[in-house]
C-alpha cells in the first residue's frame, strides 16, 4: 500500500504485466507499419513511460513526438480538453500513431480526432495502454489496446494523482478498503442532518441527505421536484425507485470519496437492499448504522420549532409531523432489525447538547476504524 497526498493506492498491475501489454501493442503496431515510418504522438504527461518502452520494443523505423493536452484535475475528469503543445513536424502523408496512456471516457480521443483530421495525414490511428471500456463513450473505435481495466481509479507508470505516482514503475488502484460508510438512523428532528454535517468534516465524508436533495430539485423546479413534492408536502414517502435512482446517481458523482454518510436514506427495505446491492458492485459497503434516539415528545418540539425558522412547511404542522412519524413506524422501523442482522446496528442517546451527541457517534465510528 502507498499513500499519495491524501489517498492510500494498493498494488494493481505489476512491472511484468504491464511490458507485456506495452510488448503486445508493439508487434501489433508493427506488423502494420514496418514497410513505413510511422511517427508516433506520445500524449503528455502521462504516457511518456509508455512511449520509451513502446519505442524500445518497437524495432523498425519510426519518428517520435509529443503534444500536450489536459482533462484531469484531481480525480476526477473536469471534461475540459485543451491543446498546450502541438506537433509541428510535416506531418503530411504521413501515417500518424497517438500513443496515450488511458482511454476513459474519450474526452481526449475526441480532440485529438478533431486535431488530427483536418490535416492531410495518410492514417491516423489510436494506441492505448490502458483502456476502460466501461466508461468510453466515444464514437471513434480504439486501434490498439494494451490491457482493459475496469473502472478504477489508478496511478504509477506516468498516471499520477494530483502529480504525484508517475514514477511508480507499477500501476496501483485506489484503496477503498479505508473507506467508512454509515448510515443515520432516527425518526425525523433526531438530528441526522445536524451530526452529519460535524461527521462529514471530522472524517472527511461526503454527506447525502435525501431529502436535501428532494429539497434542492422542488427550490429548481426540476421533474424530479416537481414528483417529490406531491409526496413530501403530506409527509408520505416519495416513491423506492425514484429515490434509489437519485441516490446512485448522488454517490457517483464522488468516485474517489473516502465515505458516505447516508441521512434519511434507505427508509424502506426495498431502498436497504438496493443500497446494499450497489454498494457491492463498487467493492463498497455500508459499515454502520448509528440510530440517534429520542422519544417522539422531543422530535414534535424540536420539529415545530425547526419548522418556524427553516420554513419547511412539513416540520410546520403537527399533523405532517405525525404522518411522517408513521411512515417511520411503519416502513422504517424495520430495518433496525435488517442491519441488527448484519450485525451493523448500533444506537445512541440523541438527547442532549450537540457536541455530546457528535463525542458519542465517535465513540461508535472510532471503532469501527479500530477494526480495519
Ligand atoms: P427528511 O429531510 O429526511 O426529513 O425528508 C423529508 C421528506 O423527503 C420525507 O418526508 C419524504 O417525503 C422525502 N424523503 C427523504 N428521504 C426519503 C427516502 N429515503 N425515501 C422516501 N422518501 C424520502
Amino acid at each position: 500500500m502507498i499513500k499519495l497526498h491524501d489517498k492510500h493506492f494498493k498494488p494493481f498491475l505489476s512491472e511484468q504485466e504491464i511490458l507485456a501489454a506495452v510488448k503486445k501493442v508493439a508487434a501489433a503496431v508493427a506488423a502494420d507499419y514496418k514497410d513505413e515510418t510511422p511517427i508516433f504522438v506520445g500524449i503528455l504527461n502521462g504516457s511518456f513511460m509508455f512511449v520509451s518502452d513502446f519505442l524500445k520494443a518497437y524495432e523498425h523505423n519510426c519518428e517520435v513526438s509529443f503534444v500536450r493536452l489536459s482533462s484531469y484535475s484531481g480525480l476526477s475528469s473536469t471534461g475540459i480538453v485543451e491543446t498546450l503543445i502541438g506537433v509541428s513536424d510535416v506531418i503530411e502523408g504521413r501515417s500518424i500513431i497517438i500513443l496515450e496512456d488511458v482511454i476513459d471516457t474519450g474526452r481526449t480521443v475526441k480532440e485529438l480526432v478533431h486535431m488530427f483530421t483536418n490535416s492531410n495525414v495518410k492514417e491516423f490511428k489510436i494506441a492505448t495502454l490502458f483502456y476502460k471500456p466501461s466508461v468510453y463513450t466515444g464514437e471513434y473505435d480504439i486501434d490498439y489496446v494494451g490491457i482493459e481495466i475496469p473502472d478504477k481509479f489508478i496511478v504509477g507508470y506516468g498516471l499520477d494523482y494530483n502529480e504525484l505516482g508517475r514514477n511508480l514503475k507499477e500501476v496501483y488502484q485506489l484503496n477503498q478498503n479505508n473507506m467508512i460508510n454509515l448510515v443515520l438512523f432516527g425518526k425525523p428532528g433526531a438530528g441526522k442532518g445536524t451530526q452529519a454535517n460535524f461527521l462529514k468534516e471530522e472524517y472527511n465524508l461526503i454527506h447525502i441527505s435525501t431529502g436535501d436533495v428532494f429539497r434542492y430539485n422542488i427550490k429548481n423546479n426540476t421533474e424530479l421536484g416537481i414528483l417529490a413534492k406531491s409526496y413530501m408536502d403530506k409527509g408520505d414517502l416519495v416513491p423506492d425507485e425514484v429515490t434509489i435512482n437519485m441516490l446512485k446517481d448522488e454517490v457517483e458523482k464522488n468516485p474517489a470519496a473516502s465515505g458516505f454518510i447516508f441521512d434519511g436514506f434507505p427508509r424502506t427495505t426495498a431502498q436497504a437492499e438496493a443500497l446494499d446491492n450497489f454498494l457491492s458492485t463498487k467493492d463498497m459497503r455500508i459499515d454502520a448504522t448509528i440510530a440517534l434516539d429520542a422519544n417522539d415528545e422531543t422530535l414534535i418540539q424540536r420539529l415545530l420549532e425547526r419548522g418556524k425558522v427553516s420554513g419547511r412547511t412539513d416540520d410546520q404542522d403537527e399533523n405532517k409531523i405525525r404522518n411522517r412519524f408513521e411512515e417511520y413506524n411503519q416502513k422504517t422501523a424495520p430495518l433496525q432489525e435488517f442491519y441488527r442482522k448484519q450485525g451493523k446496528f448500533h444506537a445512541v442517546n440523541g438527547i442532549g447538547k450537540i457536541e455530546d451527541i457528535t463525542t458519542r457517534l465517535g465513540h461508535v465510528i472510532d471503532s469501527l476504524t479500530v477494526k480495519k
